[in-house]
């Protein structure tokens, strides 16, 4: 069957724009401002570098939207996907069947997760992971003989999704003022962030001291009423915050203590950023419930779901029907995707390269950004970094002189990043990179030249502004 392109064959950038602007709502997105800017058409990706309509090239440090792990224009993937399009594109799981790329990646899920986890649920992305997640141990306690137990603790400025459940979860202010968020049952204690929060404690007195306000917000709460805490293992959206390493060891003593189960949000951390398969394992968080998205298949088809320990199984599968599900739960295109993704991460052993080699060496590059004048702070962890930009520098992060928010630093940032052949994402004035694994030594230098030149491009043009 042919059909008419809307576009023209070759594209040309004004018309996509155009019909950008007039027919497609973004996320996060103020469509006023992008629609006088011009959207950007991404159109190829090789690697770690992405092409624009103009031809721009750029070396993508985001992964894409933290999901590129294993880099573009892998065919063996775009290969698996294709064959099973051709043999079975489509089928559901609800009633009494499976497909094969669903079973085989559920045995495979269970054997590269932590220990104690041999389930999973699928969905099609974090947010509808996590939305199954509140119902999960709801149902739980439920059929535990506790329904009272009901309230999810989760922390603000943490990331969990977009819908109503996920973004209850999550912590974002400018996401709970529309929309009435969140939804009875989720409340917010503050984030392990040391620059925040830290004054006056060393890293790992701060750790346990946040992990304190969990076990306060338990006690006022009345353990008998939650049913768990959820968190990201390193905030990834909120700016990468990387607790110290005091403070999962304390949350999972305190879940523990007061028999509260515990979600590990790996949707950015799961499959290989930390240099494991999980940071659940590096950080001895010990969870009861991983959510997972986006590394599962390096993004190139969706995939979610929740890996669910034997603890939280044992109970869900002995309790008969649970009512819940998706038409693309155990999608067979998505599964035998992330078969062939998982299959690449193990033979170019990704993980191990992470580990012991590119992440060490990303650790000490982008620590060396710090020397810039405009940075205060620059820190990594794995293939996850994020730098602080500052007015006035301070030998103390709590005594750095920070921008007037409203000014828009970070943006301003961004630009000249994007403009200079590098994407970093702005959380605020906090510049963040989650580069995909491939990302080899000398790849490495070039992303740590183009930051350093787009930070004295951004420095000049504070200059000349005459913000600094
Ligand atoms: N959890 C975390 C930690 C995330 O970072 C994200 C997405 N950035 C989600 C959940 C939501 O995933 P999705 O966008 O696939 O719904």
């Amino acid at each position: 069957m042919t059909t008419t392109p809307i576009v023209p064959v070759l594209p040309d950038t004004q018309v996509l724009q155009r019909l950008d602007a007039a027919h497609f709502l973004h996320p996060f997105t103020d469509h006023k401002a992008l629609a006088e800017k011009g959207v950007r058409v991404m159109v190829r990706g090789d690697g770690i570098y992405l092409w624009d309509s103009e031809g721009r090239k750029v070396l993508d440090a985001m992964s894409g939207l933290w999901c590129v792990n294993v880099g573009y224009g892998r065919t063996s993937i775009t290969q698996a996907v294709a064959r099973q399009m051709e043999t079975l594109p489509f089928y559901n799981s609800f009633f009494n069947t499976t497909t094969i790329p669903a079973v085989e990646l559920a045995a495979k899920l269970a054997r590269i997760a932590p220990a104690g986890f041999r389930h999973v649920f699928y969905t099609g992305s974090g947010s509808e992971a996590n939305d199954t997640n509140v119902r999960m141990v709801r149902r739980y306690w439920d059929l535990l003989g506790q329904p009272e137990r009901t309230v999810i603790i989760s922390r603000h400025n943490a990331y969990h999704g977009s819908t109503m459940a996920g973004a209850s979860l999550g912590g974002m202010s400018g996401m709970h003022v529309q929309g009435g968020l969140p939804i009875p049952g989720i409340v917010h204690i503050n984030q392990p962030s040391y620059a925040e929060h830290g004054v006056g404690m060393t890293p790992e007195e701060f750790g346990v001291h946040a992990a304190s306000w969990l076990e306060e917000r338990i006690r006022e709460l009345g353990p008998d009423k939650v049913a768990a805490f959820i968190g990201e293992p390193i905030q990834g959206a909120g700016g990468v915050i990387i607790p110290p390493v005091t403070y999962w060891p304390e949350v999972r003593r305190i879940c523990d203590k007061y028999d509260i189960l515990l979600i590990a949000d790996e949707v950015i951390t799961g499959f290989g950023r930390l240099g494991k398969w999980f940071a659940s394992e590096q950080f001895g968080i010990r969870p009861d419930l991983i959510t997972f998205a986006k590394g599962v298949t390096s993004g190139y088809v969706p995939l979610g779901g929740v890996l669910v320990s034997d603890k939280v199984a044992g109970v869900i599968v002995a309790g008969g029907d649970f009512n819940h599900g998706f038409t693309y739960s155990g999608h067979p295109v998505a599964c035998a995707a992330a078969l062939e993704n998982i299959r690449i991460i193990e033979e170019e052993k990704l993980l191990e390269q992470v580990a012991h080699d590119t992440a060490p060496y990303l650790k000490a590059r982008f620590a060396s950004l710090a020397a810039h004048p405009l940075v205060g702070t620059a820190e990594s962890c794995g293939f996850v970094a994020g730098l602080n930009l500052v007015r006035r520098k301070a030998g103390n992060v709590h005594y750095q002189v920070k921008f007037d928010p409203g000014l828009g630093v970070g943006m301003i940032c961004r630009a000249h990043m994007f403009d200079n052949g590098v994407i970093m994402r702005a959380v605020g004035d906090r510049m963040i990179i989650a580069p995909p694994l491939i990302m080899t030594r000398p790849q490495i230098d070039e992303l740590i030249g183009l930051i350093r030149l787009c930070l004295d491009r951004t420095l000049e043009d504070l200059e000349r502004r005459g913000w600094m």
